[in-house]
C-alpha cells in the first residue's frame, strides 16, 4: 500500500562511539541501499531524560550528524532530519495520546528498566511515560512499515501495532464504507475483483493469512486505484474500516556487539569508549592499556581469551586465522598481550580512516551539514503532512 519505508532515530546525548557504529549505524548503512530510509536525530526524545540539561542536545546533534555522514550514511539515498523540525510528530503524538490507555505505556518493559537504570534522574514525568507513544508517532507519521530494532525493542513495536489498529478501528469508520468499498472492488476489473473477493472470504471465514498476503500483493500491483479506494480495499479485506495508519513490523537486526574497553557495555559515561572519530594515537594508547585476562600476570603465564575483553574485539575485527593465532598463542603463552592487541589496533585504525576523510569536508564547511539537514527536514515534512491530512480528516479536524 505504501512503500516499505524504514524509520529510525537516535538520541543526541553525547558523541558517537564504535559501539554505536557496530550496534546500529552499520545496519543503517546496509538498509539505505535496500529501501527508502528516514533517519532522524531524536532531540525531543533526548529531552525526556535530559530536560534539566538541554545544552548537550544541540551540540551533540551536529556532531552526531557528522558522525553519521562520516560512517557512510549517504544523504543522496537517505532522508536525514531533526525530529523537532517536523512538528507533525508532536501533533500525531498528541492525537494518539487521546486514545491510548495508560496501562499500555506503563507496561512497556524498557520504561521500568530505564527508571531503575537512571535512578539519579527524576523520570516520573508525563513526557517520559509518553516516550514510547512519541516513538509510535515517529514511525506512523511516515507510514513506515519497517523499524530496525534489537530484541529489547520488540515490545515497543508490538505496542505501535496495537495503537495503529486501535486508531484505525476508532477513526477509520466512513459513512457508506461498504458501498464505497464494493464500488472500488469493481474498479479492479472483473478477474481481479473476483479473486479479491475470494481471497477476502478465505481470510475472513477461514483465517488464512496467505490469502490476506496474496490479496495485499495484488492491491500493491493495481495501478488504477485512487489513494482513498486503495485504503478502503485494504481495510475491507480485514473488516469494515479504512486503514489510515500502517501497522509497522520490527526488522530484527543481528548487530555485532562491541563492548567497551573494560568488557562492560561501551559508554562514554563509563570512560570505556573509543569515539567514532578518535585519533589514531589515542586508539593505539587505549587498546594498549586495555585490561586483559587477569591470570596473565607475567608474559610466561598462559591465558584464557574467554576472560579477556581484547578477545571480544578480535571477534568483531579479526578473521578466522587471526582468531586462531590469538587462541593458540594466548593459551600457550606463545604471544604477549601487546602483540595480541596489535591486529585490533590496525583494524580499528583502518576502519576509521575513511570516516576521518569523509568527516573532514563537513568539519571544514559546517554549512554542508546544515544544507543536507534542511533538505531532509523538508522532505520528511512533506510526507508527514500527507499523513496528518488523512489523520485530521478521519478525526473530524479537517474544517474544510
Ligand atoms: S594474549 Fe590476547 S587474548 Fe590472551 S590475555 Fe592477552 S590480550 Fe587477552
Amino acid at each position: 500500500m505504501y512503500p516499505d519505508r524504514v524509520v529510525s532515530g537516535m538520541r543526541p546525548t553525547g558523541s558517537m562511539h564504535l559501539g554505536h557504529y557496530h550496534g546500529a549505524l552499520k545496519n543503517w548503512i546496509k538498509l539505505q541501499a535496500e529501501q527508502p530510509c528516514l533517519f532522524f536525530v531524536a532531540d525531543w526524545h533526548a529531552l525526556t531524560t535530559h530536560y534539566d540539561d538541554p545544552g548537550v542536545i544541540e551540540r551533540s546533534t551536529w556532531e552526531m550528524l557528522i558522525d553519521w555522514l562520516a560512517a557512510g550514511i549517504d544523504p543522496s539515498q537517505t532522508t536525514l532530519f531533526i525530529q523537532s523540525r517536523v512538528p507533525e510528530h508532536a501533533e500525531l503524538h498528541l492525537l494518539l495520546s487521546m486514545a491510548t490507555p495508560l496501562g499500555w505505556l506503563e507496561r512497556v518493559p524498557t520504561y521500568k528498566d530505564q527508571i531503575d537504570n537512571l535512578s539519579n534522574k527524576d523520570l516520573a514525568t508525563y513526557g517520559f511515560l509518553g516516550y514510547p507513544l512519541l516513538q509510535a508517532a515517529d514511525v506512523m507519521i511516515y507510514r513506515a512499515s519497517l523499524v530496525p530494532v534489537g530484541d529489547d525493542q520488540v515490545p515497543h513495536i508490538e505496542m505501535m501495532r496495537e495503537i495503529a489498529r486501535r486508531f484505525n478501528h476508532l477513526y477509520g469508520k466512513e459513512k457508506g464504507f461498504e458501498e464505497k468499498a464494493e464500488k472500488a472492488v469493481k474498479k479492479l476489473g472483473s478477474k481481479r475483483a473476483k479473486l479479491y473477493m475470494e481471497l477476502r472470504t478465505e481470510y475472513q471465514q477461514d483465517g488464512k493469512d496467505e490469502a490476506l498476503e496474496q490479496a495485499k500483493a495484488m492491491l500493491d500491483d493495481a495501478q488504477n486505484l485512487s489513494l482513498g479506494d486503495r485504503e478502503r480495499l485494504f481495510g475491507y479485506l480485514e473488516g469494515s474500516r479504512k486503514l489510515i495508519l500502517v501497522e509497522p513490523q520490527a526488522r530484527l537486526t543481528a548487530a555485532s556487539r562491541l563492548p567497551g574497553l573494560d568488557g562492560r557495555k561501551m559508554s562514554k559515561s563509563y570512560g570505556n569508549a573509543i569515539a567514532l572519530r578518535e585519533d589514531r594515537d589515542s586508539v593505539a594508547r587505549k587498546i594498549r592499556t586495555m585490561p586483559t585476562d587477569p591470570a596473565r600476570v607475567r608474559r610466561t603465564d598462559p591465558g584464557d581469551p574467554a576472560r579477556c575483553p581484547v578477545w571480544q574485539f578480535h571477534q568483531v575485527y579479526s578473521d578466522s586465522p587471526t582468531q586462531a593465532w590469538v587462541r593458540r598463542g594466548c593459551m600457550s603463552a606463545g604471544i604477549g598481550c601487546i602483540e595480541c592487541k596489535q591486529p585490533v589496533i590496525d583494524a580499528i585504525v583502518k576502519e576509521q580512516e575513511p570516516m576521518h576523510e569523509r568527516a573532514q569536508q563537513y568539519l571544514d564547511d559546517p554549512s554542508l551539514v546544515r544544507a543536507i539537514v534542511a533538505d531532509g527536514n523538508d522532505a520528511a515534512r512533506r510526507l508527514a503532512q500527507d499523513t496528518m491530512r488523512d489523520v485530521r480528516e478521519a478525526m473530524g479536524l479537517a474544517y474544510t
